[in-house]
């Protein structure tokens, strides 16, 4: 028994093809049961964790949860594991790799050509799906063209690990708005972006970026941060508002939806009233926009460590805006919170080196005032939701996907366990074992 679940073991952390393998294995033979012994299990629904559970997995599917294994399964013990959903990280950035300063973003594009990078993001694709996350919502290539999308088609293919993707290819902005910025005007520099000014353009965009296999529009509704006497974190708002709801109309047209980096005033109340599904960052809400988000349920996407974590650099490069924007961050999310607006855990990963753990954003909401089980939960039911897959993700219970990860502790009891994620299982796949 013990035997065969190495083996399994083996095959899937050979990278390659496991999952395309499992795939074919569940088409000609029966569907393999495997048992996960979990001494404590947190399912996604209320506050407690339950002991001593078996979950069976038959194919990429959770079948039960049941008190003992079934006769002939394999069984992986995880008795002194607490076994949770698979993570979903619904912001990041696979083609990235850290931007603290707009000198790490510039050589990056100017720098590395996009094949390069998108080397670099099959290993971060392997990185997040390690960590623990399942699935990730990644939210544009930073002038990486369509890459996300070949990433996402080689780890469907079986080609290399990762998470599942949805992704968002080349995001959108206006003229003059964007990285790369400061160069001679007769200097052409690539952008993170793809650049559009006025309605029927902004459309045009939207319309070629879900031609090439953008699940969501990104679009990039403020810049330029600055903390009004008052208190209240003040930006420059990017589009027009014919210009954001020309690209909302033609995307929900499409079936799509639309994510809005606004981490200000202007940026998200303009968001809001055109009608955006996520707000990006939301460093800064109005209380009446945070009703009108709760309302219409428009998730909140904080995206917490990221700003404690580019703060210092960023301050240090001359923008000290950034130091006094974690404290409106916290404010805000407090009152979000309050609110009952629906928080969707996000990280921005890639915006910090991936070599760092994108689980740190637990603590962070925990410290700004959420329970852990809340904070788990964002990560889990609510970003499930967010994804548009709430019926096959987000909790574990019979019938949906076997996506399952396990710590070695009580999370709930300290949340930083989350960082310390050592078995993971997606669709019914074994890539990570204590
Ligand atoms: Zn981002």
């Amino acid at each position: 028994m013990h035997k065969v679940s190495c083996a399994v073991i083996a095959i899937s952390l050979a990278v390659g093809n496991a999952s395309l393998a499992a795939q074919t294995a569940e088409k000609t033979a029966a569907p393999k049961v495997v048992a996960l012994r979990c001494g404590s299990l947190f399912d996604g629904h209320g506050d407690t964790l339950r002991k001593n559970a078996f979950l069976i997995i038959e194919g990429n599917k959770i079948k039960d949860i049941a008190a003992s294994a079934p006769a002939g399964a394999d069984v992986i013990d995880l008795s002194h594991e607490t076994c949770l959903p698979g993570l979903i990280d619904t912001h990041t950035h696979i083609l990235l790799q850290g931007d603290v300063t707009a000198a790490d973003y510039d050589a990056q594009l100017l720098k590395q050509s996009p094949e390069y990078r998108s080397i670099l993001a099959t290993v971060n694709a392997r990185r997040a799906l390690e960590y623990g996350f399942t699935s990730i919502r990644d939210l544009e290539t930073e002038g990486a063209g369509y890459a996300d999308t070949d990433v996402k088609k080689a780890i469907n293919n079986g080609v290399i690990p990762g998470p599942r993707m949805q992704v968002a290819t080349r995001a959108l902005d206006v003229t003059g708005a964007y990285p790369l910025q400061g160069y001679a005007p007769d200097v052409t520099v690539p952008h993170g972006v793809q650049l559009v000014d006025g309605p029927d353009n902004a459309r045009q965009a939207v319309r070629e970026q879900i031609s090439h296999g953008a699940d969501w529009i990104k679009v990039y509704s403020d810049r330029s941060y600055r903390v009004r006497e008052d208190g209240i974190l003040d930006d420059i708002p990017t589009f027009t508002m014919d210009e954001l709801r020309a690209i909302v109309d033609e995307a929900h047209r499409e079936r799509h939806k639309v994510a809005s980096h606004a981490m200000a005033l202007n940026g998200v109340h303009n968001s809001v009233e055109a009608g955006v599904d996520t707000i990006e960052h939301g460093n800064y809400i109005a209380d009446t926009d945070l009703k009108a988000m709760a309302a219409r349920g428009i998730f909140y996407v904080p995206t917490i460590f990221v700003g404690e974590y580019v703060a210092q650099g960023r301050a240090a490069e001359g923008a000290p805006v950034w130091v006094k924007m974690i404290q409106i961050h916290e404010d805000t999310f407090r009152r979000a919170m309050k609110a009952g607006v629906k928080i969707a855990f996000g990280t921005d990963a890639g915006g910090f080196d991936w070599k760092i753990n994108p689980a740190r954003e637990f603590s962070s909401m925990v410290k700004f005032g959420m329970t852990p089980a809340q904070a788990i939960r964002s990560a889990t039911v609510t970003a499930a939701e967010l994804l548009g897959a709430q019926d096959s993700l987000g909790t574990i219970e019979p019938g949906k996907v076997a996506d399952i990860v396990a710590v070695p502790g009580d999370p709930l009891a300290d949340v930083t366990t989350m960082e310390k994620v050592d078995f993971v299982m997606k669709a019914g796949v074994v890539y990570r074992k204590p």
